[in-house]
């Protein structure tokens, strides 16, 4: 097997499971950090600032800071640093989003904004639609921070922010670019900010849907672990497969 120089992990179903950690990633992790090879948690979740995912995965016992986290909304804010640093941003989102194109020098607006960005926002309303909407057929670039259609909850599977692009998506014709898990451009700055190639890295995550096809197509080796979303059975059934698996993380070897 190979040495890998570092590593990106998934959190729902990779790291933990709802609020509770999985011990054999816990233990990977902290044999990594011992090790001195450097990680970085990838995460679709756009509500969230880094500082929030590292508080809950610090409490979890998982050696973690805000700089080894990359959520799809800085991911977006990174994107349009690099395709329009002078952008107005119309945002539909909450916090991790708002912070991130705010952090990133960005100009929040309604008025004329040259791009629209999309992530989960608990407190939508039509008037958001409608702004987005106007803002798109205006001929705003539509992003989006991720397609995950469904968020799981305590409640069940709820509407989740690719449920929201949808709804714009079908109102206005135009769709949108997608910056998280499974596209490639999370993974490439999660590269950039390791300061390691693709080719030194192993992207691991329980969805082959999302983390598993963005490591693909970032060009990057992949790890399915079975304890999330993803069975055995629908795995054996996909064209490209990952580069390696295990059920347990705690079966993974440095
Ligand atoms: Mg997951």
């Amino acid at each position: 097997m190979k040495k890998y120089q570092g590593y990106l992990f998934d959190l729902d179903g990779t790291v933990y499971r709802g609020r509770e950690p999985i011990p054999g990633a816990v233990a990977l992790l902290r044999q990594l950090k011992a090790s001195g090879i450097p990680y970085m948690f990838v995460t679709n979740n756009s509500t969230k600032t880094p500082e929030d995912v590292a508080q809950t995965l610090t409490a979890m016992d998982i050696p973690c800071t805000a700089e080894d986290v990359i959520t799809s909304s800085m991911a977006l804010a990174g994107y349009l640093q690099e395709k329009h640093p002078e952008a107005k941003v119309y945002v539909i989102g909450e916090n991790g989003l708002w912070t991130a194109v705010r952090e990133a020098g960005f100009t929040v607006t309604a008025n004329k904004p040259d791009y629209v960005a999309v992530g989960m926002d608990r407190q939508l309303t039509y008037e958001k639609l409608a702004e987005a909407c106007l803002a798109i057929r205006g001929g705003a670039t539509f992003l989006s921070t991720n397609p995950d259609v469904a968020l799981p909850t305590e409640r069940g599977l709820l509407p989740g922010n690719g449920s929201i692009t949808a709804l714009l998506q079908v109102a206005t014709g135009v769709t949108p670019i997608f910056i998280g898990k499974p596209e490639p451009i999370i993974i490439r700055q999660a590269l950039e900010r390791l300061g390691l190639a693709a080719s030194d890295v192993l992207m691991v995550g329980d969805n082959y849907q999302t983390d598993i096809l963005a490591g693909l197509r970032a060009g990057v080796d992949t790890l399915f672990v079975q304890t999330g979303v993803t069975t055995a059975e629908e795995l054996a059934k996909v064209d490209e497969p990952p580069t390696y698996t295990v059920a347990s993380l705690a079966e993974w070897r440095l």
